[in-house]
């Protein structure tokens, strides 16, 4: 079997929808299992919702609510018909008048918290595969929904809950039917603890559920379909002249995602880590062309791709008393346990220690208590660049190559060897897109 993922804008509307179905329809031998996401846009709109109910504001939250029911219902009524598009419309139907009661009682309590949020967030995937169910029935296929949050068990993190591994690959395998000639739907992105409460995998979490469903049902392979073809030598928002990686590994494509690549969710290869399912990247804009093949490794060495993450911070501590001590490495970081801050990047010298933070909500508290040990720095607005592929080091002109294209860029940290595979440099985040665009030129020149 093999699991298709759609992302959002893939199902952004009836075309869309239908271009979708017709790449599951091609491969419905190999007994599909097709997971999608909210359609494009509507996750940010209940983003919006969540936001309004928590300061009490009724009428502006339902006008979204009517504008996200609305979009749905006129899609659904543009492809759909006879008694599919009943069946449809009363399923829209029941799950917004679902989503309007809990609008309404957060809207009492003026509630917000990331459990109403993941609550309100879970219903984009809900209505998308409504959408998707009826019109594959209507197209003559034979269609199942399932729901995600009975299958996908998760920790109470919401807004960014772990799955349970155990429980969810035993609740997938026993209750996901598939076979050739049917295709299986789910919601990527929305999951639920063991108590039954809606909890979300975090932004872009779709590609993380479809693999998390490939290695419970052991699937041949994975497929990501998205807006570009494959893995790129970077966003080609950012360099216009960037092109599809062919096969790229495991560990350079996860690397790529965590340091912002968002063409796949970070976590996305660990669950196909332990089975070595081969996950493909590929273009639903174009089918026809073959994407990125991500396997467990690729021989050669060299640069793949360069990422960057906007919007890090920078923090620095600096002590005299770190001189010939020991023991210091170790109260810094139980400060940023403390405060549950996960730290990215770490640069130290015999008497001070630089890190970045990604979420900087605990900046203030980590300063004050880091400030005890030592001289703090704090500098916000900085940027990661990451230039990512195997064994970096061993080109011995890329690290000439890399600083020389940087002249005048006032790089803040550096850091290499931790891995064998990432070079990341800490930049002004005015800079990044610049720093991002001469490297590339650089280095996949046109
Ligand atoms: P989806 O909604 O299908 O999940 P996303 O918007 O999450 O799609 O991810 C696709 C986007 O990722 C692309 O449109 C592109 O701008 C961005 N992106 C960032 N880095 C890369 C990269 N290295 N290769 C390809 N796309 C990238
Ligand atoms: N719909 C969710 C989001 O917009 C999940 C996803 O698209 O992967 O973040
Ligand atoms: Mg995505």
């Amino acid at each position: 079997m093999i699991v298709l993922k759609f992302g959002g804008t893939s199902v952004q509307n009836a075309e869309m929808m239908d271009a979708t179905l017709s790449i599951v329809e091609k491969q419905l031998e190999r007994a599909p299992v097709l997971v999608c996401s909210a359609m494009s846009k509507v996750t940010d709109q209940l983003q919006e919702i969540a936001r309004l109910v928590g300061e009490g504001k009724e009428s502006e939250s339902e006008a979204i609510l009517e504008a996200v029911r609305e979009k749905h219902l006129a899609c659904a009524r543009s492809f759909i018909s006879g008694m599919n598009l009943a069946k449809c419309e009363q399923d829209l139907d029941t799950v917004c008048a679902e989503l309007r009661a809990i609008v309404r009682a957060l809207v009492m309590l003026k509630e917000w918290s990331k459990r109403s949020n993941d609550a309100i967030l879970s219903f984009g995937e809900r209505l998308s595969t409504i959408i998707l169910l009826h019109r594959a029935r209507g197209r003559g296929m034979e269609a199942e929904l399932f729901d995600s949050r009975e299958l996908v068990k998760t920790d109470d993190n919401f807004t960014a809950a772990a799955p349970i591994e155990d429980l969810t690959n035993r609740l997938i395998s026993s209750q996901v039917r598939t076979k050739p000639g049917m295709v299986a739907i789910m919601q990527g992105f929305i999951a639920s603890t063991t108590g039954g409460a809606p909890t979300t995998l975090g932004r872009g979490g779709s590609d993380y559920t479809a693999t998390i469903v490939g290695a419970a049902l052991r699937a041949d392979e994975v497929q990501i379909w998205t807006d570009v073809t494959g893995i790129m030598t970077s966003d080609p928002r950012i360099a216009k002249s960037a092109r599809t990686i062919d096969r790229i590994s495991y560990r350079e494509a996860a690397e790529l995602a965590y340091f912002g690549a968002k063409v796949i969710h970070p976590s996305t290869i660990q669950p196909a880590v332990n089975l070595g399912i081969p996950v493909w990247v590929k273009n639903t804009f174009r089918p026809g062309e073959a994407g990125t093949c991500i396997i467990p490794n690729v021989p050669g060495i060299g640069l793949k791709a360069i990422a960057c993450k906007k919007g890090i911070t920078l923090v620095s501590i600096s002590s005299s008393r770190m001189l010939l001590a020991y023991g210091f490495l170790r109260r810094i970081f139980e400060i940023f346990e403390k405060y549950q801050t996960a730290v990215d990047l770490i640069a130290t010298s015999e008497v001070s220690v630089s890190v970045t933070i990604d979420n900087a909500s605990a900046v203030n508290a980590i300063a004050r208590d880091l400030s005890e040990i030592g001289t703090v720095g704090v500098e916000a607005d900085k940027s990661i660049v990451c230039l990512v592929g195997q064994d970096l080091w061993k080109d011995t002109t890329f690290l000439a190559r890399t600083f020389s294209s940087l002249k005048g860029t006032p790089v803040r940290m550096i850091t290499l060897g931790s891995s064998d595979i990432n070079l990341s440099l800490v930049v002004p985040v005015e800079s990044t897109d610049e720093v991002v665009r001469t490297l590339h030129d650089e280095f996949f020149p046109r």
